[in-house]
This record gives structure tokens, C-alpha cells and sequence, in this order.
């Protein structure tokens, strides 16, 4: 069988805080194959950037990764040093984040920032490196890359400088890319737009991507496979055109029923049902099914015990006690 591109194996992370520990990340399993697009979706505050940040090495205290492994193409990254281990960052494996209003450098241009990396990464010479930025601004949609070149990150538009985050994380064509909510800090209208450029850029250039994301939909139209993750743990993981039409764990069936359906006359006048209060704070976490507090099907095992990450089917598995 071949090795998955990404093998995130029982990973725990936590966070001390004055509260106590924090288990933003509980015992997350998943893997990704060459070329695939994997979807995290949850809540606000399910730990899917911790999760991000503690696959990509960049979890800095008080954060801390305290058990499991990150396999990438099969080598463990948490026993790499430090030094391979940052040698893997941009050219194998790379990161778009959420804001790059503070991701980029305010006081460099955009076209400096781009051609830094092929001069510090490829040897590139000024005019090469200067050649090969105005190529990757062409890539994501500028159609003045020589006089965008000079521009500072504070004169374009959210969406702009979000495109210029894309072609810095994909300039060196690395195997990985994770996204982390790259579309939140943007505008309606271009939200979609902007996405759609980032995995087409990287399905050509054959990237396995990691979505982190609140959007559904958008996790539903983009991606091969979704995980659902609650308080921290994966509560449901499928391929994604199974998990968002036949959602198997009340949680996703929850968040499913807050959007908004569409009919042949438009948006459908169906009320929108909310899941009922809020998630749980990350260092009082509930006993038993992290869920049970807001769950419509609970019963009474479900505050007692904590269920397992059932498999339903092939390639589907969901925590719950009512598949157990
Ligand atoms: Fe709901 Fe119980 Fe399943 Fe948790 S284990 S999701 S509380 S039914």
C-alpha cells in the first residue's frame, strides 16, 4: 500500500494556560494521499489551527505538542532537528494564513518578498528572482506583475494580498499546503474566487492541500475528504460528498442544519436550526461525549462514556456512542 503524502498519527497538543491545560488537540488520526484536498471543518476554537500549526512545526509556547507523530511521506517530523526540520518549511511543505495583512512584511514590497525566497532558496540571481516573482503574481491572476512588483502589501486589496500569500507559499511547488481559514479576512464576492485559484494552482502542481475552514460549502464544493472536529478530537471523518449528504454524527448533522438550502426558486424559506449552545471551554471539557451538553440524541451513557472513533464504512468513521 503506498505511504500517505501525510500520516497524523494520535497527536496531542495542548496549551497551558492560567486556566489549566488546554487539550486543543486530542488524539487526531488522519492521513492525505498525493494530490488530494482534505477539508478540516468545526466551530471556532476546535483546535483545527492548532492542529495546522503543530503538523507544519510552528505551535510555540504555550503551546505544545506532547504525544503522537506527524509522518510526512513516512519520516516522523516531531524526531527531525530543528534544522531539517525547517528546511522542509516553503520547499516541501507550506502554510497560507488566515490574515496576510500580518503574514506579510509591511515594509517590504510584495515583489521583494517573492523574489527573497528564490533568491534565498534557489540561488537565483536579482533579475532571475525578480523574473520568476513577476511569473508567480501573473500565476494568481495580476495582470501587471511588473508594475504590482513594487507595490507594498498596504496598497492592495484584501484579496490581492491574499493571492500574493498564495504565490509565496506555492513559489518553491511544495508536495503540502495548508490553508488556514485563507479566505475568512476577504470579501463575499471574492472568497470563492480566491479559493478556487489556490487549489487549481496547486492541483497543477500536483499538492495535496489541507482546507481548514468554518465554510461548508465550501469544504463541500473543494475537497476529497472531510473531518469534522469537536473540542478538539475528529468526531467524523469521510469522503466529502458522503459526509455533507448523509452526515452520520449529530454534530455534523448540526452544523448541516444551520445552512441556509437552496431550492429551484432560490434560497428556501426553511427555518435555520442552531445547534444549542456553545462549544466547551478547552480546559473543563464535559465527561464522557464532548458533545452530549448540546447533543439532540444524547442518552444517558453519553455523559459516562467517551465513545471511540467508530469505522462505519470503508474510509468513514464517527465518535459516537450510537454506532457503538
Ligand atoms: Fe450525541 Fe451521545 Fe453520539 Fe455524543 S455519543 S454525539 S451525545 S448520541
Amino acid at each position: 500500500m503506498a505511504i500517505p503524502l501525510l500520516s497524523i498519527e494520535n497527536l496531542c497538543a495542548r496549551f497551558n494556560t492560567v486556566r489549566g491545560e488546554a487539550r486543543a488537540v486530542d488524539h487526531v488520526s488522519l492521513d492525505l494521499a498525493q494530490g488530494r484536498t482534505l477539508a478540516v471543518v468545526g466551530e471556532s476554537g476546535c483546535g483545527k489551527t492548532a492542529l495546522a500549526l503543530a503538523v507544519m512545526g510552528l505551535l510555540r509556547r504555550p503551546g505544545e505538542i506532547v504525544s503522537g507523530a506527524v509522518r510526512f511521506k513516512g519520516r516522523n517530523l516531531l524526531s527531525l532537528p530543528k534544522k531539517e526540520r525547517r528546511a522542509l518549511l516553503g520547499e516541501h511543505m507550506a502554510m497560507v494564513f488566515q490574515e496576510p495583512m500580518t503574514a506579510l512584511n509591511p515594509v517590504l514590497t510584495i515583489g521583494e518578498q517573492i523574489a527573497e525566497i528564490f533568491r534565498a532558496r534557489r540561488g537565483a540571481s536579482r533579475a532571475e528572482a525578480r523574473r520568476r516573482a513577476q511569473d508567480m503574481l501573473t500565476s494568481v491572476g495580476f495582470t501587471d506583475p511588473a508594475g504590482r512588483f513594487a507595490a507594498y502589501p498596504h496598497e492592495l486589496s484584501g484579496g490581492m494580498r491574499q493571492r500574493v500569500m498564495i504565490a509565496m507559499a506555492l513559489c518553491l511547488s511544495p508536495e503540502l499546503l495548508i490553508a488556514d481559514e485563507p479566505t475568512t479576512a476577504l470579501d463575499a464576492a471574492v472568497q470563492n474566487q480566491v479559493l478556487a485559484l489556490m487549489l487549481s494552482l496547486a492541483r497543477e502542481r500536483r499538492a495535496s492541500v489541507v482546507l481548514i475552514t468554518h465554510n461548508l460549502n465550501m469544504a463541500a464544493a473543494h475537497c476529497d475528504a472531510a473531518a469534522v472536529m469537536y473540542a478538539g478530537s475528529v468526531v467524523e471523518y469521510a469522503d466529502a460528498a458522503t459526509l455533507f449528504s448523509r452526515p452520520a454524527h449529530p454534530y455534523t448533522a448540526g452544523l448541516l442544519a444551520c445552512l441556509p438550502k437552496w431550492g429551484p426558486g432560490g434560497v428556501s424559506r426553511e427555518k435555520l436550526r442552531p445547534i444549542p449552545g456553545t462549544p466547551p471551554s478547552m480546559t473543563a471539557l464535559p465527561s464522557g461525549c464532548r458533545f452530549h451538553p448540546r447533543c439532540p440524541k444524547a442518552f444517558d451513557a453519553c455523559s459516562r462514556q467517551t465513545p471511540p472513533l467508530l469505522d462505519l464504512e470503508k474510509n468513514r468513521r464517527a465518535r459516537c456512542l450510537l454506532y457503538a
